[in-house]
Order: C-alpha cells, then sequence, then structure tokens
C-alpha cells in the first residue's frame, strides 16, 4: 500500500492506475477507522481493480463549537488496518495541502441541506460537499463507497453528483452496528460506561418506528412525536431532531408512504449523536 500525502503525486499514481485499465474504487473517511469504515473498503476491495481510502479531519465540514480538535486520530493503526485489508493507496493529506491560506471556493447544494444535520449544524454539508468534490477531483474514482450510517449525506453527495454530472458511481454500505444496535461511530469513543447503555435509545427509537409502521401507522407526524417522547423518557438523553422524511426531498412525511427515512439525532451528555432506517411503504 502507498501511502501519499501530496495531490500531484496521488494524482500521478491514479493516472498511471488509469492507463492499465483498472477501475478505482474510493472510500473517503476522517480516519480512526471502525468495522464500519472496514466494512466500506472491504466491499470496495472486491468491487474494484485498485482501492483508495482517504484519512483526513476536514475542518470546513465542523462547526467552531464543534469538536474538530479533540476528533480522534490513530494513522498508524488505521494505516495497518487498510494494509490488512488490501487497499493500494492511502491518500492522507495535511490540512494545508487542502486548504492552502487563500483558498476560497466551496459546493453547496440547496434543499437538501437545509433540514435535520443541516438544520443543526450550519455549513456543515458545504464542507462535506466542497471536499468530497476535492477528493473525488484528485483520485478520480469509478465508484465511491458511503455509509448509509450518515443518510443524509449519502443523498446529498447522491443529488450533487447528479446535479453536476459527476460520473462516479455512489454505492450505499448498510450501517454496522454494535450488537445492542448503536451504530459504529468514531464519536462513541466520547462515551463513558453510563452514556454508551444510554446511547441504545437511537436504535431502540428507530426500532419502535418501524414495529408501528410494520403494525399499519401511517401518520407521519404521529411517529415524529412518539420518537421524541420516547428520547424525552431517557434521561441522560437531549433531543437534537427526530423525523420520518421522504428520501427524495428530505422533508417530513405527513402520510407514511414511499422511500423514507427516519432518522434521529441525539446529544448523550456532551456527545451527539444520529442514525437512520430506511423504510419503503
Ligand atoms: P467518517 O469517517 O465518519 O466520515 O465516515 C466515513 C464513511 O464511513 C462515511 O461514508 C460513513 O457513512 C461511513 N460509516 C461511518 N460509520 C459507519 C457505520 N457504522 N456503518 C457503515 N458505514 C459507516
Amino acid at each position: 500500500m502507498k501511502v501519499l500525502k501530496n495531490i500531484e503525486e496521488t494524482r500521478e499514481e491514479i493516472i498511471q492506475v488509469k492507463k492499465i485499465g483498472q477501475r478505482v474504487g474510493f472510500v473517503p473517511t476522517m480516519g480512526y477507522l471502525h468495522k464500519g469504515h472496514l466494512s466500506l473498503v472491504e466491499k470496495a476491495v472486491k468491487e474494484n481493480d485498485y482501492v483508495a481510502v482517504s484519512v483526513f479531519v476536514n475542518p470546513t465540514q465542523f462547526g467552531p463549537d464543534e469538536d474538530y480538535d479533540r476528533y480522534p486520530r490513530a494513522i498508524k493503526r488505521d494505516e495497518k488496518l487498510l494494509r490488512k485489508r488490501g487497499v493500494d493507496l492511502l491518500f492522507y493529506p495535511h490540512v494545508q495541502e487542502m486548504y492552502p491560506a487563500d483558498y476560497c471556493t466551496y459546493v453547496q447544494v440547496e434543499e437538501l441541506t437545509e433540514t435535520l444535520c443541516g438544520a443543526s449544524r450550519p455549513g456543515h454539508f458545504q464542507g462535506v460537499t466542497t471536499i468530497v468534490n476535492k477528493l473525488f477531483n484528485i483520485v478520480g474514482p469509478d465508484r465511491a463507497y458511503f455509509g448509509q450510517k450518515d443518510g443524509q449525506q449519502f443523498l446529498i453527495i447522491e443529488k450533487m453528483i447528479k446535479d453536476l454530472n459527476m460520473g462516479v458511481k455512489v454505492v450505499p454500505c448498510p450501517t454496522v452496528r454494535e450488537e445492542d444496535g448503536l451504530a459504529l461511530s468514531s464519536r462513541n469513543k466520547y462515551l463513558d460506561s453510563r452514556e454508551r447503555r444510554a446511547a441504545t435509545i437511537l436504535y431502540r427509537t428507530l426500532q419502535m418506528v418501524k414495529e408501528r409502521i410494520d403494525s399499519g401507522e401511517r401518520d407521519g407526524l404521529k411517529i415524529k412525536k412518539a420518537m421524541e417522547d420516547m428520547v424525552a423518557r431517557e434521561k441522560l438523553a437531549r433531543l437534537d431532531y427526530a423525523a420520518i422524511v421522504d428520501r427524495r426531498n428530505l422533508k417530513q412525511v405527513e402520510k407514511v408512504k414511499g422511500p423514507m427515512m427516519a432518522a434521529l439525532a441525539v446529544f448523550i451528555g456532551d456527545t451527539r449523536l444520529i442514525d437512520n432506517i430506511w423504510l419503503e411503504v
């Protein structure tokens, strides 16, 4: 596995790979890799001739009061995990390489970025779409792998690719969970043992939604209210948002039908966790 920090060297490497007709799969990450990330990597290795993974904690997707500085980092460990899985290239740039002092270009998807996490984290998705664009321009992937764990992010990136005719195929990958249902996340590291137990509230709430729909509930606003009430009963939890939305526009549904996503964001202590499930009625 090559480890490159420099944009031009990475571009040159990819040019050589494409010259011999290889298909490039790409997995962008912020590192501190867990089994969720690695499931994307393994799928990419299976489906492509050449796989690049990036590890970059992207400052432009963090708000001023968020956890950019303390976001967990473990590059040596990440490197080993990727090597073991047969990744060909680890792209691990410095912040100044991606955002030199005179940097001033951003990519903005409208509408889909205005609800859910976009409403609570202004500027977050602009940071995400900007860095994904830059990484795509550097790595030139045929396929890119994203987790459904970040459901809104997935749908926004898919829309950006379509609207900007980017010619990259996005591959959705199912959420990997702990045995008790908690979605794996680098931020789970912040939880103490009491908080860790309380954190299952996200998955339990989503299961409740699924059960209600399976037993015939079709009132979207009632389900939303039930999600809010359920989170309110967990003492260590503070709700950011809960919603059941149409996956095509991310707006709250009144009547449960078509492709939907039930999603929530919850603070457990100071740690903000998100989770979602995709539903179709
Ligand atoms: P991150 O490092 O948090 O930016 O995540 C990098 C990629 O891994 C994103 O596409 C995430 O959606 C995906 N991912 C993170 N956690 C999980 C998980 N538990 N299951 C599946 N994919 C995940």
